[in-house]
């Protein structure tokens, strides 16, 4: 069964003034639109076509086409959801204590996931991912890689994603990823975190 693009389930501009309504726009509409058309065509026809997302990670991942574009479609379906406006600012509850368990404070998470961002070369994402038994940690991944995928060197279940391609920034912070990285704070939905926290530890 294909895959479809959702629609962006809030207006382009309900990020502004930290991501703009044309990057959101641009994004969803062309970029999340190729990589859900581009992963359809990759599976039809083979064994894949009939497999959950996460299996066709794992199962097409010696298949670039498919762990490219199945990449990209799972992690903007994820990367809009946790930008969704509203809930809280900060992380509550149980992730609160595994963030301040993992990394001390609230603030050393945003240095580390700050440096994962920015230390990524070229195009890729940053992750806040957790393990069985609820244990947090950051990483990174090149290109659209899921840290569901087999033997990438960052694991677990991704929680949290932060797109470090400069389409999720370059039309208005140019070269300058860190101030991106720096207002991607400001919408992050913790509440939302929090679920996937809570759903998958
Ligand atoms: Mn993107």
């Amino acid at each position: 069964m294909a895959f479809t693009l959702a629609p962006l389930p809030y207006a382009f501009d309900a990020l502004e003034p930290h991501i703009d309504a044309r990057t959101m726009e641009i994004h969803h509409d062309k970029h999340h639109a190729a990589y859900t058309n581009n992963l359809n065509a990759a599976i039809a026809g083979t064994d894949l076509e009939n497999l959950t997302i996460e299996e066709i990670l794992v199962k097409g991942f010696d298949t670039m086409p498919v762990r490219n574009n199945g990449g990209g479609f799972y992690n903007h379906n994820l990367f809009w959801e946790i930008m969704t406006p509203g809930g809280s600012n900060v992380p509550t509850g149980s992730l609160a204590i595994a963030i301040n368990e993992s990394f001390g404070s609230f603030d050393k998470f945003k240095e580390e996931f700050t440096k994962a961002g920015t230390t990524r070369f070229g195009s890729g994402w940053a992750w806040l991912c957790v393990h069985k038994g609820g244990k947090v940690d950051v990483c990174s991944t090149a290109n659209q890689d899921v840290p569901l995928m087999p033997g990438i060197g960052c694991g677990g279940f991704p929680i949290l994603g932060m797109d470090v391609w400069e389409h999720a920034y370059y039309l208005h912070y140019q070269n300058r990823r860190p101030d991106y990285i720096s207002a991607f704070f400001n919408v992050i939905n913790w509440d939302i975190v929090g679920e996937k926290y809570n759903a998958n530890k």
